[in-house]
């Protein structure tokens, strides 16, 4: 299997049956993103401890790259420290605005969204998650627009 049918697999997967779905009962901290170009919203909950992120969820409806991304990204930055995921962040978006570039090892499955790149209009739906959690790990609970 060549490495763009893995990816493609893994994104029908993780749209298929999302990972982490759903919401955390308060206090936790919580924000809603929206992205009117597709229509994807999201909206993610999580804990933080120790400057740690213990939990995180997400629910929500969009296209396929917008529930795979949110799912992938549940996976990624679980346990992290929240400079940690900021890290991951700042690689994952520059795997989608740089088409052709290679995804750094530590992104692990998060490669799977390097074809994105390739697509400008989705890479939206893509980041949708990453600027939602981020949103909520400011601590102002309210709803964020990628336009
Ligand atoms: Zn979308």
């Amino acid at each position: 299997m060549d490495l763009k049918n893995l990816y493609r697999e893994v994104i029908l997967d993780h749209n298929k049956n999302p990972r982490n779905t759903g919401a955390l009962p308060p206090p936790a901290l919580i924000a809603q993103g929206h992205n009117p170009l597709c229509g994807d919203q999201l909206i993610i909950s999580c804990k933080v401890h120790d400057d740690r992120l213990d939990e995180v969820r997400f629910e929500g409806t969009g296209c396929a790259i917008s529930t795979a991304s949110a799912s992938l990204m549940t996976e990624a930055v679980k346990g992290k420290t929240v400079a940690e995921i900021e890290d991951l962040y700042n690689a994952v978006h520059h795997l989608l605005t740089h088409a052709q570039s290679e995804a750094p090892a530590a992104l692990g499955k998060l490669a799977a969204l390097s074809g994105v790149a390739e697509y400008p209009a989705r890479v939206k739906c893509a980041t949708l998650a990453w600027h939602t959690l981020r949103q909520a790990l400011s601590g102002e609970n309210s709803t964020i627009k990628t336009e």
